[in-house]
């Protein structure tokens, strides 16, 4: 037997389901949200329901994106031949925060992990070897996670450019191993995206 009545019950268990928010936290922000006036409540909803309605991906990047390109693909001042390829939306945060970056990205949308199930396949691997065969690219900054998989996925992706003739570069060390981009702060990513080393295949 559930121990609150149902709707209650159905907000803790959808609460419990997300990320980082356990049993004890889920029961406090259903809680919370019980107590809180209805317009707040409801603003957190809305904001919600407009993320799944109004949120895509961008067509060129595959960056969270309000319309057809995202804000970083549509602005003309950005530098097209250069492209920094990361895992992940929240990585394009995690470069823009250094101000060290002015080119623009690709998402592979994560990285090879074999035990997974994700190959290269899985991966939007393919699309940016469109783009590169139809954009004038100079250089593309494999800018995956200082960790197994995204060492893994830089290597694969070294080898798989180096024979297009345009130069590769793997950020530098000095970030965390094993850790996530996500989390390093600016200045070491800044210096690390600073620091970029050619790779060859
Ligand atoms: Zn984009």
């Amino acid at each position: 037997m559930p121990v609150f009545a149902g709707p209650i019950q159905d907000l803790v268990d959808e609460l419990g389901r997300l990320p980082g928010i356990g049993p004890r936290s889920a029961q406090r922000i259903a809680f919370h949200l019980l107590e809180a006036d209805r317009d707040s409540a409801l603003r957190l909803a809305q904001a919600i329901a407009e993320v799944k309605d109004r949120i895509r991906l961008c067509e060129q990047c595959f960056n969270v994106a309000e319309t057809d390109l995202c804000t970083i693909c549509a602005d003309e001042r950005r530098d097209r031949s250069v492209i920094c390829v990361v895992e992940d939306p929240r990585d394009i945060v995690a470069v823009e925060r250094t101000r060290e970056f002015h080119g623009t990205y690709h998402v592979l949308g994560g990285a090879l992990s074999p035990i997974d199930g994700v190959g290269p396949e899985q991966l939007r691997v393919r699309p940016l070897l469109v783009r590169l065969g139809t954009q004038t690219v100079t250089e593309v900054i494999l800018c995956t996670n200082p960790n197994r998989e995204g060492e893994a996925t830089a290597m694969y992706l070294a080898r798989l450019l180096s024979p297009l003739g345009l130069k590769v570069t793997r950020i530098a060390s000095g970030l965390p191993v094993g850790g996530d981009l996500e989390y390093a702060d600016e200045l070491t990513l800044g210096r690390a995206i600073e620091g970029r080393r050619e790779v060859s295949g």
